[in-house]
């Protein structure tokens, strides 16, 4: 057993300043049992922690590093950038860089806005498609997690679902109430809820491929009905791509089933590592925000040059072939664990998209969050630890996303999938 005595230490200290010892729910692994690591430095495919150990790292900061921990090509552009000063608040030429490569790559963001979270990005979107419809009504799948503004902390994934919380005090009830809910992939429940609500329905969110539940590809069914329910009312369609944008796929989930939303939020990879969201869309729906428009949007960080640079540096080395590259890794690995699941007589889910896959201890299928929900979550909390033991970083909650980066080499995936065999060996036992 590796000693973490010094992350044991760090966390009774931080626990002191912090709720939970964290400054993010899941960070916490309260619900595998654990003491978190705390990590000193990050390298390629690899983290270490204070305590000297060395992690294969499918956590990737929750996305974000789709290039790995320290670029070189993002590490020299940052220090460039950071010699010119951290923040002006007025415009560079690096807000306009970033949103033209971004455009580049998904055309659906005709306009955009830049903020610093994802949180951010969702709440604005939500207050635009409120503003420009006039109506006061959102609806949002369960399991479906678009960060914690109040409108959208109601029956959410991630931390909210690994937490058990449902709808976190603290949310006003009128908010509560004008988010209506419905499950993920359910044909017949969204369009009896748009039969009874659609003319007060502002927008419909949704994760097009959901990885905050792990990760559950939407069904083309559900998508299209969506993109017809929200035309046929005068309802805006969002995309919440925060996760799956530059992950699913080079161009989105969106690109992999050929559906135009009205508007898109963007966050973790757009910004390589540093602080960025997007939120964007249709022109005529843009244009209504301030100053243009009467909408209000505002933030002192907003377009940051470091964020910018961050953003660019990453963008500008993504490439269609790179993708074909990481996803032929996810395949294998997926491969490789639902073998070693096999060979163990273990029923197990496995669920990839792109560069996000993650793992269910389930008979299956597993296409919302009912289904994910009889998961052996307790099997779960000992596997996790069974692989961090053996090096290999994972989400720590069946109701997060795995990813993968471009440093990953096909010896490390070939070591992750020796290391789910040793960890069912070791479960078992
Ligand atoms: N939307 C989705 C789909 C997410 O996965 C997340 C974060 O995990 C968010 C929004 C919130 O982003 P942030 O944590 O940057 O506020």
């Amino acid at each position: 057993m590796r000693s973490i005595e010094k992350s044991q230490q760090a966390f009774k200290d931080a626990s002191n300043y912090f709720p939970g010892g964290v400054d993010s729910p899941v960070r916490a692994f309260k619900n595998v049992g654990g003491n978190p690591l705390f990590i000193k430095k990050g390298a390629g495919s690899h983290i270490y922690d204070i305590d000297g150990h060395d992690y294969i790292d499918y956590v990737l900061s929750w996305g974000p590093l789709i290039l790995g921990h320290a670029d070189a090509k993002v590490v020299t552009a940052l220090k460039a950038a950071v010699s010119n000063g951290t923040s002006y608040g007025a415009p560079t030429l690096l807000e306009t860089t970033l949103a033209k490569k971004i455009q580049s790559i998904v055309p659906t963001m005709e306009m955009m806005r830049m903020v610093s979270s994802g949180t951010e990005a969702t709440m604005s979107a939500i207050r635009v498609a409120r503003g420009v419809t006039k109506r006061d009504k959102i609806v949002k799948f369960i399991g479906n997690y678009h960060g914690h503004s109040d409108s959208l902390l109601v029956d959410a994934g991630s931390g909210v679902a690994t937490f058990d919380i449902n709808t976190s005090p603290g949310v006003p009830k009128a908010l509560a109430y004008d988010t209506l809910t419905s499950p993920y992939n359910d044909v017949a429940t969204i369009k009896q809820i748009f039969e009874k609500h659609g003319d007060e329905i502002a927008c419909v969110i949704v994760e097009p491929v959901a990885g905050n539940m792990g990760v559950i590809p939407g069904t083309q069914d559900f998508l299209q009905t969506l993109r017809e329910l929200t035309q046929q009312h005068g309802s805006i369609l969002i995309f919440d791509e925060v996760m799956s944008g530059f992950r699913a796929a080079y161009r989105g989930a969106q690109s992999l089933y050929g559906i135009q939303p009205d508007m898109t939020t963007l966050g973790k990879v757009v910004g390589g590592g540093l602080p960025v969201g997007v939120f964007g869309g249709r022109r005529d729906i843009m244009k209504q925000v301030a100053p243009q428009g009467p909408i209000y949007h505002a933030g002192t960080l907003s377009g940051n040059p470091l964020a910018m640079t961050g953003g660019i540096s990453t963008l500008e080395q993504l490439t269609p072939a790179l993708y074909d590259q990481m996803t032929e890794k996810v395949n294998r690995l997926a491969k490789g664990i639902k073998d070693a699941a096999a060979s163990h007589h273990i029923p197990i889910v496995v669920h990839h998209v792109g560069t996000m896959w993650s793992y269910f201890f389930n008979q299956g299928p597993v296409n919302n969050f009912d289904d994910v929900q009889r998961s052996d979550m307790a099997f779960f909390a000992k596997f996790f630890n069974a692989l961090l033991a053996q090096g290999i970083y994972t989400a720590p909650s069946e109701y997060e996303t795995n990813f993968m980066s471009s440093k990953h080499t096909d010896d490390e995936i070939d070591q992750t999938i020796a290391g789910f065999n040793q960890a069912f060996d070791d479960v078992l036992k």
